[in-house]
């Protein structure tokens, strides 16, 4: 076995971790330690390598422990039968390496994933030692992100809720046929027993015990997963379907999508080519959709032939324009609820609309200083002084609203 400095060492296993989109951070508090003379911050600003939900970036230190797998799962460039230079770092690298670079103020946090190493549980062992010994004996403040093994026993995984900010545990694939087929040693059973274990781990510590009436911190910034997309033929329908049952049983705080990429030698079930990265991009708006805009998963794409999300436009604007009769909403009568249906209103734009119309009635040109497109909202709402008319219903809409380079922002 070839022996790595720990400089190459790095370079091996953060280029392996590449492929886990699962590391953006979000509802992490401070921690105590802060309070007690520990050091760092989970709210600075450094390198870059991750959004949180309300845009803050974070710079994360991404690895992993080992990219030693002792699992074959044909679309991960790190399994057994993969032809990639291994390396493994010590619990001691790790931690050594996440307090230099924290120190010198290049990453606010750690992502620490890893291939399975001869059992579920010596890994995670691991994996739970580094982020003990950064808590306990580093007094480390930052966030950390572990990804957690289905199969580790229920002690290692209360251990790692106890030092985590968020845990995540990898659906993989978004059908339980499809982890059959490309990840034939994994479980659904076992992933979604685990997940429904963390789920009742993370809501009975956030209640206040009766003789102390503190909670016990368990992965505050909850738990996420991700799913691969374009590995497999499932539809954009019955990847969102998977989502909104992950969101509903396990109340996960995201699910993560990642576009399958081809990789060297690969089996000849995995398609040859990625899919688009749009395709990625627009189910993370429709994820939105069902969280933050209250569209229920079926609706996003009722109507639609193929079960698979437009690529061109924004599947608000789409369902838009596949439900004209649901359209003008009066900017100054309409609810809440229908004033975010309206394509190119976010929800900030929403609540700035319905804080402004107290005061007094809104004319087209005030959505239009509220909102970033008035060209997008025109046809779809009425406003003092403004109706469509037949705009609304013209046949051309998508072609007149959808400008040639289209926008990646969300709403
Ligand atoms: S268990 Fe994880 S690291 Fe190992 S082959 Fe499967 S996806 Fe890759």
């Amino acid at each position: 076995m070839a022996v790595f400095s720990v400089r190459e060492k790095l370079a091996i296993l953060s280029d392996a971790a590449k492929y886990d989109a699962s590391c953006a951070s979000s509802g992490s508090a401070k921690r105590d330690s802060l309070k007690s003379g520990g050091i760092g911050s989970t709210e600075g600003s450094g390198i870059c390598h991750s959004y949180a939900p309300d845009g803050r970036c974070i710079s994360l230190l991404k690895i992993l422990l080992t990219n030693f797998c002792i699992y074959d799962c044909s679309y991960c460039i790190n399994r057994s039968s993969s032809n990639v230079p291994r390396a493994r770092f010590s619990v001691e690298e790790v931690v050594r390496l996440t307090m230099d670079f924290y120190r010198r103020n290049y990453i606010e946090g750690l992502f620490l994933s890893s291939g399975v190493i001869r059992s579920p549980d010596e890994t995670m062992g691991e994996m739970v030692e580094v982020a003990r010994r950064l808590r306990i004996e580093e007094k480390f403040g930052g966030y950390i992100h572990l990804k957690t093994i289905p199969e580790a026993s229920a002690e290692l995984i209360e251990k790692a809720g106890r030092y985590a900010d968020r845990l995540s545990i990898n659906v993989e694939l978004p059908t339980d046929e499809g982890v059959k087929k490309l990840a034939p040693e994994k479980k659904p059973e076992t992933i979604r027993l685990s997940m429904a274990e963390l789920r009742r781990k993370i809501e009975e510590k956030a209640e206040p015990t009766l003789q102390s009436r503190k909670r016990e911190r368990f992965a505050p910034g909850g738990q996420s997963t991700q799913m691969i997309v374009g590995a497999d033929k499932t539809s954009d329908d019955g990847i969102l379907r998977a989502s909104a049952r992950l969101y509903g049983s396990y109340h996960l705080r995201r699910v993560y999508y990642s576009a399958f990429s081809p990789i060297p030698d690969s089996s000849a079930a995995l398609p040859l080519h990625n899919p688009p990265l749009m395709r990625e991009h627009r189910l993370y708006q429709a994820d939105w959709l069902m969280r933050f805009y209250g569209f229920s998963q079926p609706e996003i794409l009722a109507g639609s032939n193929d079960g698979m999300l437009d690529l061109a436009i924004d599947p608000k604007l789409a369902w838009a324009l596949r439900n004209r009769g649901r359209f003008p909403v009066d900017v100054n009568r309409a609810d809440r609820e229908a004033l975010l249906r309206v394509p190119g209103l976010g929800t900030k734009v929403v609540d700035r609309i319905l804080e402004t119309r107290r005061h007094r009635r809104l004319r087209l040109e005030d959505v239009g200083r509220l909102c970033h497109s008035v060209a997008k909202v025109r046809p779809f709402i009425t406003a003092e002084g403004w109706s469509p008319g037949a705009l609304t219903d013209k046949l051309g809409l998508r072609q007149t609203i959808t400008r040639p380079c289209e926008q990646l922002s969300l709403f």
